[in-house]
């Protein structure tokens, strides 16, 4: 009987979940995906976590108690570096401690299988390799990997075309309209940017794409592509922070192709990658192209009614400003 490895859905699996499980079911493991977030799960994270942590990671730790006691290994990947264009750039300090965090918080947990993904010291196949039990042969790995890999693609490929990470994790669609104008134009688009882990998990956003339409705006997202990603690492005081990137790549194309009216940006209270990557943004919105942006910090106690307000209020002046 195939075992089961458990892979929370939160924080990166909204990236990678096409690789790890194919990777895992070519290994001959049984994938088993936690449930979508929901309010207990939600409250059982926040009731373990400290209180400085971020919303998704408080997520994360409620996800792995409701899966842990159902599989027989859960997947806890430690995220620290990757290569763009010539120079390393890295996961967040919390997503890289992650399998630390995890440990501390929990008494009892399954076999952790945990890949260092660290391309400055290890390949992609010594990190597996060394992370996966049993006597697995190089050859079995690396098929595995090159499987892994072309699922990887073909979902970034569909993400973009279908707007859904991974055609999965959400029910809230990117695509679909506003208002209209007499002349079959979007009334008001509002560029939408966040992490895909808080973005597209409701139970995490309340919806806030689905808020923005009802308030009568088109929201926008956009899926940076690698080349789009390589270009932000080599600008002038780049960050140094992998997914960061993906987000200051996404609000350049809303600004600069997009042409959206308005940026609205969803990030996490206790996020301290979050507050540097969103003042740029922000700058950059205002002062270069006079875009007006909002930023929605989600954390446990944000409200519905607090939601709905301050979008409706950005787009209501979003539509002041095309009259
Ligand atoms: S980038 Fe921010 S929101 Fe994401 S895991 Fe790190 S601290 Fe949390």
């Amino acid at each position: 009987m195939a075992r089961r490895i458990g892979i929370c859905r939160a924080l990166h699996a909204y990236h990678h979940f096409a690789f790890w499980r194919t990777f895992f079911t070519e290994m001959g493991w049984e994938v088993v995906l936690s449930e979508p977030t929901s309010r207990p799960v939600l409250e059982l994270g926040v009731r373990l976590s400290p209180a400085e942590l971020c919303l998704p990671v408080k997520a994360f730790l409620g996800h792995v108690a409701a899966l842990k006691d159902r599989v027989d290994a859960l997947f806890l990947p430690r995220i620290v570096c990757t290569r763009v264009a010539g120079d390393w750039f890295f996961g967040c300090p919390k997503a890289i401690a992650l399998p630390d965090l995890t440990r501390a918080v929990f008494d009892s947990l399954p076999l952790i299988v945990e890949p260092v993904l660290d391309k400055q010291i290890l390949t992609e196949e010594q990190s597996f390799r060394n992370a996966i039990p049993g006597r697995n042969s190089r050859s079995h790995v690396r098929k595995a990997l090159r499987l892994a890999n072309a699922a990887a693609t073909d979902a970034a490929l569909r993400t973009r075309a279908e707007g859904l990470p991974l055609h999965m994790f959400s029910d809230q669609g990117t695509k679909g309209e506003g208002q209209r104008t007499g002349d079959g134009r979007p009334a008001v688009r509002v560029g939408v940017v966040g992490h895909s882990y808080l973005l597209f998990d409701s139970g995490l956003n309340l919806g806030v794409l689905d808020k923005v339409r009802e308030a009568g705006a088109e929201p926008t997202v956009v899926f940076p592509t690698a080349v789009e990603v390589e270009m932000e690492s080599t600008r002038d005081n780049a960050l140094n922070w992998y997914y960061e990137l993906e987000l200051l790549a996404a609000a350049h194309r809303l600004l600069e192709v997009e042409r959206v009216d308005g940026l609205l940006l969803v990030a996490s209270f206790a996020c301290g990658t979050g507050a540097v990557t969103n003042e740029l943004i922000q700058r950059a919105a205002v002062h270069r192209h006079g875009v007006p942006t909002v930023m929605l910090l989600m954390d446990e106690h944000t409200g519905e009614a607090g939601i709905v307000t301050r979008i409706e209020s950005f787009v209501d002046l979003l539509r002041l400003r095309k009259r």
